[in-house]
């Protein structure tokens, strides 16, 4: 198992798109050969998944309002954020396989499911009621 910092491709790996199926392959081979797979029940990952969550809200907590992009923090808490993001998404990764999902496609169908529940605004169905942000 490599893991590269450039692709086969040669390109850094920031510019590499990275797929689900990549990290639950990486995922299930990492588990493996630790024989961790023996307590990785549906529950035992989400329990271990919400304990990430909370980690990641830690790094925003006390901040008050952060901008986009971060503007004012340091290489260091950036560089933590991507690990807490990281370890979300590789619990939710395989909290899906554990129990049969594809979580590609139930995230693009649940897109769509979305686009269908609240349709684009125009100035012929000017009806913000089915905004999620409308608190009305
Ligand atoms: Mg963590």
């Amino acid at each position: 198992m490599e893991y590269p910092n450039n692709d086969n491709n040669g390109l850094p790996r920031a510019t590499r798109d990275v797929s689900l199926h990549e990290l639950s392959t990486r995922l299930a081979e990492f588990s493996q050969v630790r024989g961790w797979d023996q307590y990785h029940s549906p529950r035992n990952l989400l329990l271990a998944l919400v304990g990430e969550v909370g980690e990641l809200s830690e790094i925003f907590q006390w901040k008050g309002e952060v901008g986009k992009g971060l503007p004012n923090w340091s290489s260091a808490e950036k560089e933590h954020l991507e690990e807490e993001l990281s370890d979300v998404l590789l619990y939710l990764v395989l909290l899906a396989d554990v129990c049969g999902l594809d979580l590609g496609q139930a995230a693009l169908a649940k897109i769509i499911k979305n686009a269908i529940k609240y349709p684009v605004i125009t100035p012929h169905n000017n009806d913000h009621s089915q905004n999620p942000t409308n608190s009305k």
